[in-house]
């Protein structure tokens, strides 16, 4: 593989904390963070956009101190962006190709030091896929960590075409991934969803028969009853309450206990692939919150509007 060698950077600016706590208290901004040296199955990636994840700020709070690398640490699990220079034995993709996905294999071990929210990144490449050229970098960043996580959920489900869904959380950066699969790739019946008054219209355009205001209606107590739940936002109680005699629940928020089905992400890019013609077709497709994108400088106040678990669709972090 031809490359510059003088092109490729040894540092990057990057968003980092070094100490655990609110992120506009410990997030800080380093221009000159060290690169790892690149492994044999790695790509290095000039980051174009990032999203945003509750795990982000999960993790800067030090939920999961115990299982994350010694600090600092610099977050972000989700990327898009340009490779500029690849490992020895990658063979997926070359300098120049558009790519993204999750760039940690799991959402709570083996985490990396280096995340995304840099200016370059490191990833394996059997965490990344081509990015759909249809879709802008922006889109791409929003889908890998929130969608991979939705399509892992039915796997774990062993969800059907033709049974029925409630999804708890329909509005959120994985609900309103989970009803797109739920009506395009699984072919429900029918597709009930949790939200508020403001986002029902919202449920409805991505492909929700039945949405249901929380604020107004206890989804338990409704008659009708679903062969699957799948609870984004932790109501485990409440979703076994709500399912069909043989039905699932499947919860992706502790504390979810047996016989829910909870699961951490492992990050795939051949989940990315497997969706790729969904992407390219548009029936599924990023819901981006009004917000977005903040660009790179308003990372803290990105990050601090997610946390109010108010946002719609996904936060997206451009440009870098
Ligand atoms: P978001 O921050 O995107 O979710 C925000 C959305 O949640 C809002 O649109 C909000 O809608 C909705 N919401 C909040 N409370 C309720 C409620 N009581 N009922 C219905 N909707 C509600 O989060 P994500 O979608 O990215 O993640 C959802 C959860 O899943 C998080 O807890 C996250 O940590 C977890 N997660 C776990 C993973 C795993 O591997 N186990 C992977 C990814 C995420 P409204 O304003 O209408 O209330």
């Amino acid at each position: 593989m031809a490359e510059d060698a003088s092109s490729i950077p040894t540092h990057t600016k990057a968003w980092y904390y070094s100490q655990h706590g609110r992120p506009a208290d410990v997030l800080k901004f380093d221009p000159n963070w060290p690169l790892p040296q690149l492994k044999d199955d790695q790509v290095l990636i000039k980051v174009i956009a990032v999203s945003l994840n509750p795990i982000d700020y999960m993790r800067i709070h030090g939920e999961f101190k115990d299982t994350d690398p010694d600090l600092p640490i610099v977050p972000g699990f989700d990327v898009a962006g340009i490779v500029v220079k690849v490992g020895g034995e990658v063979r997926k993709f070359k300098v120049g190709d558009e790519v993204y996905g999750v760039i940690n294999e799991e959402g709570l071990s083996n985490l990396k030091i280096l995340g995304t929210l840099s200016e370059y990144t490191v990833a394996e490449e059997k965490r990344l896929a081509h990015k759909p050229s249809n879709l802008s970098f922006i889109e791409a960043a929003s889908i890998p960590l929130a969608c991979e996580t939705a399509l892992e959920g039915f796997e774990h489900a062993q969800f059907s075409a033709g049974q029925s869904i409630l999804v708890l959380g329909g509005a959120g950066g994985v609900g309103s991934y989970i009803i797109q699969l739920a009506k395009h790739v699984y072919k429900a019946s029918k597709i009930a969803a949790t939200a508020s008054t403001g986002k029902l219209e919202l449920l409805r355009e991505i492909g929700v028969d039945f949405p249901i205001d929380y604020t107004k209606y206890n989804f338990e107590d409704l008659p009708e009853k679903y062969d699957l739940v799948y609870d984004a936002v932790g109501q485990t109680d409440r979703a076994f309450k709500a399912i069909k005699e043989g039905g699932k629940v499947v919860s992706i928020v502790p504390p979810a206990y047996p016989p829910a089905i909870f699961f951490a992400l492992r990050s795939k890019g051949s989940y990315l692939e497997k969706l790729r013609p969904y992407f390219e077709s548009g029936e599924v497709k990023p819901i981006l919150d009004a917000k977005t994108p903040l660009p790179f400088s308003q990372l803290i106040e990105a990050i601090s509007y997610l946390e109010t678990s108010r946002a719609t669709g996904k936060v997206v972090i451009y440009p870098i």
